[in-house]
C-alpha cells in the first residue's frame, strides 16, 4: 500500500499532525504499536463516572498550542489542582511542614530563595527558547547544572533541597543532574506572571474538563480507519520520492514522507537508513526521565478536612501529589526512585505507596476505591516520561534539535523544549505544516 504520508506513533504529535494532514486533503495513514491512541496521555472511568488519568493531566496558559487545538475541538477547560483552597505538604525523613517556610529552613534562606528566583528568572530572559545556542554564553550555561548554578550564587543547602525538592516533585530529574541552559529555555518557553524556575499556575493551572485523554480520543475518533493500531514499525528507509517501511510482521508500506511522532526511546530501536548521520546522531542522543505515575481514587477529597489542599512535595518514594478531580489524588514517583519502586515486590508497590500518602494526609488515604500504578519508564513504546537534559546536552543535542531533513519530518514532545502535552501538539502541528509547504 502506498500513502502521501505516513506517520508514525498516535500519541499527541502523531495525531495532531495526522489531523492536519488530512484536512489538507493528504491521503495520510497513522501507524501505532499499541491497541490505543493517546500514548503517554491515556484514561480510564471510575464506575461513578469520574476519569481518571494515568498520563498526562493538566497544562496551563502559556501551553499556546495545546489550547487552541481543544478549542477548535470543542472542548472545555476548567482550573486544574491549582485552584484547590489549602495548604501544601513538603515531606521529608526528619519532618513535614505545610505551608511556607518550608521545615529545614533557616534564618535568611526565604530571602535568598527569594532572590535565587528573581535571578533565575532575569536569566531565563536572555535565553531565545527556539535557539538556545545562539546566546553568548550558552556553552558555559549548558556546563553547568542548576544546583552548581545555585551554589555558585551562594545559595545555602537548604535553598538547594527546596529547589530539588520542586524539580523531583515534577519527576524530571534532580537538579544536581540538569543542565541549566536547558531549565532556563524550558523557563524561557512559557514565560508567565511568576517567578522562579516553574510556576505551577504558569504550566499547570488548567485541565480538560472531561479528561486530558479525550483529546486524543477525538482526535482518535475523526481520523478513524486513517490510524493502524497494533502495528509496530520495525525499520525504516527514506528516499526522496519513496520511503518504504517494515512493520514488525515483516509487511512493507510505502510513502511519501514519512513524520516520526514517536518518544526518542523507542525510535532508536527503529533501522533507519537515508537520513543523515548528522540528525540521527542528534535525535539518538536524546534521552527521557524515567518515571512512574499513581493514582488513589477517594470517595471524596480526603485531604480538605485539615485544610490541606492535597499537594505535596515529597522525598520519600513519591516524589509529589496533587488533586486531580473530586476525590482522586494523582502521585509521581521520579526517577532517582524508580529503581527503588521496580525493586519492590510487585504486590507491595501500592501498599507501601499508599502508607506515604498517608503519613501526609491521614489513615483515611489507605482506603482508596481503587489504586493505578503505571511505570511509563519501562514502558515498551515509551521507556521515558518528559525530555531530559543533564548538562552539556544542549549544545552536543544542538541546533538540529526538532528539525526535519525531507522526505523525513520529525515531531512529538521530545522534539519541543522539554516535552510536555503542548510540546506534541506544537511539534505534531508544526511538521505537518512544513510537510505540506513542501508538497
Ligand atoms: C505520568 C505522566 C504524566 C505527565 N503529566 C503531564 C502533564 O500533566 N502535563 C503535560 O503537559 N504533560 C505531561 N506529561 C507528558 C505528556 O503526556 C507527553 O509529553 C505527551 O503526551 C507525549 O506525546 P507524544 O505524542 O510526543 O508521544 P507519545 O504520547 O509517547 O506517543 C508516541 C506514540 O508512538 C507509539 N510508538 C512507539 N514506538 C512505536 C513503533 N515502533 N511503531 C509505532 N508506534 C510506536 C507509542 O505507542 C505512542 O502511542 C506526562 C507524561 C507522563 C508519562
Amino acid at each position: 500500500m502506498h500513502h502521501d504520508v505516513i506517520v508514525l506513533g498516535a500519541g499527541l504529535a502523531g495525531l495532531a499532525a495526522a489531523r492536519d494532514l488530512a484536512a489538507a486533503g493528504t491521503d495520510v495513514l497513522v501507524l501505532e504499536a499499541r491497541d490505543r491512541v493517546g500514548g503517554r496521555v491515556e484514561q480510564t472511568r471510575t464506575p461513578d463516572g469520574r476519569t481518571v488519568q494515568l498520563g498526562g493531566e493538566v497544562v496551563g496558559n502559556g501551553h499556546t498550542a495545546y489550547l487552541r487545538l481543544a478549542k477548535e475541538l470543542g472542548l472545555e477547560l476548567i482550573p486544574s489542582y491549582v485552584s484547590e483552597p489549602g495548604r501544601m505538604i513538603r515531606a521529608t525523613a526528619e519532618g513535614r511542614s505545610s505551608g511556607d517556610p518550608p521545615h529545614w529552613f533557616g534564618p535568611g534562606d526565604a530571602a535568598l530563595h527569594e532572590r535565587l528566583s528573581g535571578e533565575f528568572t532575569a536569566l531565563a530572559a536572555t535565553v531565545d527558547p527556539d535557539d538556545p545556542w545562539s546566546h553568548p554564553d550558552a556553552a558555559a550555561l549548558d556546563r553547568l547544572s542548576v544546583a552548581d548554578w545555585l551554589r555558585s550564587r551562594q545559595a545555602t543547602p537548604a535553598v538547594v533541597r527546596l529547589w530539588d525538592i520542586g524539580q523531583l516533585a515534577l519527576a524530571g530529574g534532580s537538579y544536581e543532574r540538569i543542565s541549566l541552559l536547558a531549565a532556563l529555555r524550558k523557563s524561557a518557553a512559557v514565560p508567565g506572571s511568576g517567578t522562579g524556575d516553574y510556576d505551577y499556575a504558569d504550566w499547570e493551572g488548567l485541565r480538560l474538563a472531561e479528561g486530558s485523554a479525550t483529546l486524543a480520543e477525538v482526535m482518535g475518533r475523526e481520523l478513524g480507519p486513517r490510524i493502524r493500531l497494533g502495528s509496530p514499525v520495525a525499520a525504516l528507509e527514506v528516499r526522496p520520492g519513496s520511503c518504504a517501511l517494515r512493520l514488525v510482521t515483516g509487511e512493507t508500506l510505502t510513502t511519501g514522507a514519512v513524520v516520526s511522532a514517536l518518544p526518542v526511546g523507542p525510535l532508536r530501536d527503529i533501522a533507519v537508513t537515508g537520513v543523515s548521520e548528522a540528525r540521527l546522531a542528534s535525535l539518538y542522543r536524546q534521552r527521557q526521565a524515567t518515571a512512574a505515575k499513581f493514582a488513589a481514587v477517594y470517595d471524596r477529597p480526603i485531604w480538605r478536612d485539615a485544610g490541606l489542599n492535597g499537594l505535596s512535595e515529597a522525598e520519600g518514594v513519591l516524589g509529589s501529589t496533587w488533586p486531580q478531580s473530586e476525590g482522586v489524588l494523582s502521585a509521581l514517583i521520579p526517577p532517582e526512585r524508580y529503581g527503588v519502586l521496580l525493586g519492590t515486590p510487585p504486590q507491595l508497590r501500592t501498599p507501601e505507596l499508599l502508607a506515604e500518602v498517608a503519613a501526609m494526609f491521614g489513615d483515611e488515604a489507605l482506603r482508596p476505591s481503587a489504586c493505578h500504578l503505571r511505570l511509563w519508564g519501562t514502558d515498551p513504546w515509551t521507556r521515558g516520561y518528559v525530555t531530559q537534559w543533564p548538562p552539556g546536552e544542549v549544545m552536543a543535542v544542538g541546533p538540529l534539535h526538532g528539525t526535519h531533513e525531507p522526505p523525513f519530518y520529525v515531531c512529538g514532545s521530545d522534539q519541543w523544549v522539554a516535552g510536555y502535552m503542548e510540546g506534541a501538539v506544537r511539534t505534531g502541528r508544526a511538521a505537518a505544516e512544513e510537510a505540506l509547504r513542501r508538497g
